[in-house]
Protein backbone atom coordinates (compact mmCIF):
# COMPACT_ATOMS: atom_id res chain seq x y z
CA UNK A 1 0.00 0.00 0.00
CA UNK A 2 0.96 3.65 -0.93
CA UNK A 3 2.14 5.63 1.87
CA UNK A 4 0.17 9.14 1.84
CA UNK A 5 1.98 12.55 2.11
CA UNK A 6 1.32 15.78 3.50
CA UNK A 7 4.13 17.93 2.32
CA UNK A 8 4.67 21.94 3.55
CA UNK A 9 6.32 24.30 0.91
CA UNK A 10 7.19 26.96 3.12
CA UNK A 11 9.13 28.93 -0.27
CA UNK A 12 11.30 32.25 0.41
CA UNK A 13 8.54 32.58 3.70
CA UNK A 14 10.17 31.83 7.72
CA UNK A 15 12.96 33.40 10.05
CA UNK A 16 13.83 31.82 13.16
CA UNK A 17 10.39 32.94 14.28
CA UNK A 18 8.35 30.35 12.30
CA UNK A 19 10.47 27.66 14.07
CA UNK A 20 7.37 27.77 16.59
CA UNK A 21 4.92 26.15 13.84
CA UNK A 22 7.43 23.64 13.26
CA UNK A 23 7.54 22.65 17.26
CA UNK A 24 3.82 22.59 17.05
CA UNK A 25 3.04 20.30 14.07
CA UNK A 26 6.19 17.95 15.89
CA UNK A 27 4.19 17.68 19.26
CA UNK A 28 1.34 16.39 17.62
CA UNK A 29 0.16 12.77 17.57
CA UNK A 30 1.94 11.08 14.25
CA UNK A 31 -0.58 10.25 11.67
CA UNK A 32 -1.09 6.38 10.86
CA UNK A 33 0.22 5.93 7.45
CA UNK A 34 0.94 9.47 6.51
CA UNK A 35 4.50 10.99 6.10
CA UNK A 36 4.52 14.87 6.73
CA UNK A 37 7.42 16.95 5.48
CA UNK A 38 8.10 20.52 5.93
CA UNK A 39 10.41 22.52 3.21
CA UNK A 40 11.62 25.45 4.92
CA UNK A 41 13.80 27.94 3.18
CA UNK A 42 17.91 26.67 2.90
CA UNK A 43 18.90 28.73 6.14
CA UNK A 44 16.01 26.93 8.66
CA UNK A 45 17.10 23.61 7.27
CA UNK A 46 19.25 22.73 9.80
CA UNK A 47 17.51 24.02 12.79
CA UNK A 48 14.69 22.72 11.46
CA UNK A 49 15.90 19.34 11.49
CA UNK A 50 17.12 19.93 15.40
CA UNK A 51 13.42 20.60 16.01
CA UNK A 52 11.93 18.10 14.06
CA UNK A 53 13.93 15.67 15.63
CA UNK A 54 12.58 12.78 17.28
CA UNK A 55 8.95 13.63 15.72
CA UNK A 56 7.13 12.61 12.96
CA UNK A 57 7.70 15.66 11.00
CA UNK A 58 10.11 14.94 7.78
CA UNK A 59 12.39 18.09 6.79
CA UNK A 60 13.19 19.07 2.96
CA UNK A 61 14.64 21.18 0.44
CA UNK A 62 13.47 23.28 -1.86
CA UNK A 63 15.97 22.67 -4.88
CA UNK A 64 19.45 21.62 -5.15
CA UNK A 65 22.05 22.50 -7.90
CA UNK A 66 22.42 19.82 -10.76
CA UNK A 67 26.25 19.55 -9.46
CA UNK A 68 27.62 18.16 -6.17
CA UNK A 69 30.01 20.91 -5.30
CA UNK A 70 31.62 23.29 -7.18
CA UNK A 71 31.69 27.20 -8.08
CA UNK A 72 28.40 28.05 -8.16
CA UNK A 73 27.59 30.85 -6.01
CA UNK A 74 24.63 31.10 -3.82
CA UNK A 75 23.42 27.39 -5.03
CA UNK A 76 23.08 24.61 -2.35
CA UNK A 77 24.24 21.01 -3.12
CA UNK A 78 22.10 18.12 -2.39
CA UNK A 79 24.59 16.90 -0.35
CA UNK A 80 24.77 19.85 1.46
CA UNK A 81 20.96 19.51 2.35
CA UNK A 82 21.24 15.72 3.34
CA UNK A 83 24.14 17.47 5.86
CA UNK A 84 21.68 19.29 7.63
CA UNK A 85 19.22 17.01 8.12
CA UNK A 86 17.22 17.21 4.88
CA UNK A 87 15.33 13.43 3.79
CA UNK A 88 13.46 15.30 0.69
CA UNK A 89 14.69 17.69 -1.69
CA UNK A 90 11.22 19.60 -3.77
CA UNK A 91 12.76 19.88 -7.86
CA UNK A 92 11.25 21.44 -10.89
CA UNK A 93 8.44 23.20 -8.92
CA UNK A 94 6.76 25.49 -11.50
CA UNK A 95 7.90 28.57 -9.49
CA UNK A 96 11.44 27.44 -10.42
CA UNK A 97 10.47 26.42 -13.80
CA UNK A 98 9.18 29.94 -15.02
CA UNK A 99 11.92 32.14 -12.62
CA UNK A 100 15.17 30.24 -13.34
CA UNK A 101 14.41 28.60 -16.91
CA UNK A 102 14.91 25.42 -15.50
CA UNK A 103 13.80 23.00 -18.12
CA UNK A 104 12.76 19.31 -17.88
CA UNK A 105 16.31 18.31 -18.86
CA UNK A 106 17.66 20.37 -15.69
CA UNK A 107 15.21 18.92 -13.17
CA UNK A 108 16.40 15.66 -14.27
CA UNK A 109 20.10 16.32 -13.76
CA UNK A 110 19.31 17.45 -10.36
CA UNK A 111 16.89 14.48 -9.81
CA UNK A 112 20.00 12.48 -10.36
CA UNK A 113 22.48 14.22 -8.39
CA UNK A 114 19.82 14.22 -5.42
CA UNK A 115 19.86 10.38 -5.55
CA UNK A 116 23.32 10.31 -5.43
CA UNK A 117 23.34 12.31 -2.16
CA UNK A 118 20.37 9.69 -1.00
CA UNK A 119 17.50 12.83 -0.47
CA UNK A 120 14.00 11.35 -2.25
CA UNK A 121 13.09 13.74 -4.97
CA UNK A 122 9.43 15.64 -5.20
CA UNK A 123 9.37 16.04 -8.51
CA UNK A 124 6.56 18.67 -9.84
CA UNK A 125 4.46 19.18 -13.25
CA UNK A 126 2.04 21.02 -14.31
CA UNK A 127 0.26 22.71 -17.04
CA UNK A 128 0.06 26.77 -17.33
CA UNK A 129 -3.81 27.82 -17.85
CA UNK A 130 -2.90 28.72 -21.81
CA UNK A 131 -1.93 24.83 -21.62
CA UNK A 132 -5.06 23.37 -20.23
CA UNK A 133 -7.21 26.24 -22.04
CA UNK A 134 -5.82 24.78 -25.60
CA UNK A 135 -6.32 21.23 -24.34
CA UNK A 136 -2.94 20.35 -24.07
CA UNK A 137 -2.73 19.16 -20.17
CA UNK A 138 -1.97 15.62 -21.03
CA UNK A 139 0.65 16.10 -23.28
CA UNK A 140 2.99 18.93 -21.36
CA UNK A 141 2.47 16.65 -18.48
CA UNK A 142 3.41 13.49 -20.04
CA UNK A 143 6.41 15.33 -21.57
CA UNK A 144 7.57 16.82 -18.34
CA UNK A 145 6.83 13.40 -16.67
CA UNK A 146 9.16 11.63 -19.48
CA UNK A 147 11.78 14.50 -19.31
CA UNK A 148 12.30 15.10 -15.57
CA UNK A 149 12.32 12.07 -14.06
CA UNK A 150 15.54 9.55 -14.51
CA UNK A 151 15.36 6.30 -15.63
CA UNK A 152 16.79 5.08 -11.95
CA UNK A 153 13.37 6.11 -10.10
CA UNK A 154 12.02 3.43 -7.34
CA UNK A 155 9.32 3.46 -5.41
CA UNK A 156 10.94 4.98 -2.68
CA UNK A 157 13.22 8.04 -4.00
CA UNK A 158 10.53 8.89 -6.18
CA UNK A 159 7.14 11.92 -5.02
CA UNK A 160 5.63 13.32 -8.17
CA UNK A 161 3.33 16.49 -7.42
CA UNK A 162 0.80 17.64 -9.50
CA UNK A 163 0.16 21.55 -9.80
CA UNK A 164 -1.38 23.02 -12.19
CA UNK A 165 0.68 26.32 -12.57
CA UNK A 166 -2.89 28.66 -12.35
CA UNK A 167 -3.80 26.98 -9.16
CA UNK A 168 -0.63 27.73 -7.14
CA UNK A 169 -1.71 30.77 -4.37
CA UNK A 170 -4.31 31.36 -6.61
CA UNK A 171 -7.41 29.77 -4.72
CA UNK A 172 -8.54 28.22 -7.91
CA UNK A 173 -8.64 24.88 -7.66
CA UNK A 174 -9.32 22.32 -10.88
CA UNK A 175 -12.42 19.93 -10.55
CA UNK A 176 -11.77 17.23 -8.89
CA UNK A 177 -11.88 14.89 -12.09
CA UNK A 178 -10.01 17.53 -13.65
CA UNK A 179 -7.77 16.33 -10.66
CA UNK A 180 -8.69 12.70 -11.27
CA UNK A 181 -8.07 12.66 -14.75
CA UNK A 182 -3.81 13.99 -14.56
CA UNK A 183 -3.66 11.44 -11.67
CA UNK A 184 -4.26 8.53 -13.43
CA UNK A 185 -2.80 10.00 -16.48
CA UNK A 186 0.49 10.16 -13.95
CA UNK A 187 -0.30 6.69 -12.56
CA UNK A 188 -0.38 5.21 -15.85
CA UNK A 189 2.67 6.67 -17.90
CA UNK A 190 4.57 5.75 -14.49
CA UNK A 191 3.56 1.99 -14.23
CA UNK A 192 4.12 2.00 -18.17
CA UNK A 193 8.05 3.54 -17.90
CA UNK A 194 8.86 1.90 -14.39
CA UNK A 195 6.69 -1.22 -14.64
CA UNK A 196 3.49 -1.70 -12.49
CA UNK A 197 5.78 -2.26 -9.20
CA UNK A 198 7.81 0.76 -8.86
CA UNK A 199 4.62 2.51 -10.52
CA UNK A 200 1.64 1.59 -8.05
CA UNK A 201 3.91 2.43 -5.38
CA UNK A 202 5.51 6.25 -6.19
CA UNK A 203 3.12 8.50 -4.49
CA UNK A 204 1.06 10.94 -6.42
CA UNK A 205 0.35 14.63 -4.51
CA UNK A 206 -1.90 17.07 -5.86
CA UNK A 207 -1.20 20.85 -5.31
CA UNK A 208 -2.56 24.10 -5.57
CA UNK A 209 -4.35 26.09 -3.18
CA UNK A 210 -5.04 23.01 -0.79
CA UNK A 211 -6.54 24.26 2.68
CA UNK A 212 -8.32 22.34 5.18
CA UNK A 213 -11.40 23.20 3.82
CA UNK A 214 -11.29 21.66 0.54
CA UNK A 215 -8.15 18.49 1.47
CA UNK A 216 -10.94 15.83 2.11
CA UNK A 217 -12.63 16.12 -1.63
CA UNK A 218 -9.34 16.23 -3.27
CA UNK A 219 -7.80 13.36 -0.96
CA UNK A 220 -11.06 11.21 -2.02
CA UNK A 221 -10.22 11.55 -5.93
CA UNK A 222 -8.31 8.21 -7.33
CA UNK A 223 -4.60 8.04 -7.43
CA UNK A 224 -4.00 11.66 -5.05
CA UNK A 225 -1.91 10.16 -2.28
CA UNK A 226 -1.81 13.82 -0.60
CA UNK A 227 -0.73 17.35 -0.99
CA UNK A 228 2.08 19.85 -1.65
CA UNK A 229 0.85 22.91 0.32
CA UNK A 230 2.75 26.27 -0.01
CA UNK A 231 0.56 28.89 1.51
CA UNK A 232 -1.37 26.58 3.97
CA UNK A 233 2.08 24.82 5.04
CA UNK A 234 2.99 28.40 6.67
CA UNK A 235 0.84 28.11 10.03
CA UNK A 236 1.15 24.77 12.05
CA UNK A 237 -3.19 24.77 12.61
CA UNK A 238 -3.59 25.17 8.96
CA UNK A 239 -1.41 22.84 7.50
CA UNK A 240 -2.48 20.09 10.41
CA UNK A 241 -5.88 20.48 9.13
CA UNK A 242 -4.64 19.06 6.10
CA UNK A 243 -2.95 16.26 7.86
CA UNK A 244 -5.42 15.25 9.51
CA UNK A 245 -7.49 15.43 6.19
CA UNK A 246 -5.44 12.98 4.83
CA UNK A 247 -4.67 10.48 7.63
C1 LIG B 1 3.08 25.28 -4.00
O1 LIG B 1 3.79 26.26 -3.88
O2 LIG B 1 3.60 24.19 -4.29
C2 LIG B 1 1.65 25.42 -3.77
C3 LIG B 1 0.87 24.43 -4.08
O3 LIG B 1 1.23 26.62 -3.28
P1 LIG B 1 -0.25 26.97 -2.71
O4 LIG B 1 -0.66 25.82 -1.82
O5 LIG B 1 -0.07 28.25 -1.95
O6 LIG B 1 -1.14 27.08 -3.88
Amino acid sequence: MRRKLAAGNWKMNGTSAALAELETLAKAAPPAETDVLICPPATLISRASHVAENSHIQIGGQDCHAANSGAHTGDVAADMLHDAGASHVILGHSERREDHGETNEVVRTKAATAWEAGLITVICVGETLSEREAENTLDIIGGQLAGSIPDAATGENLVVAYEPVWAIGTGKVPTLSQIGDVHDFVRMRLERRFGEGIGRTVPILYGGSVKPSNAVEIFSVSNVDGALVGGASLKAADFQGIIDALA
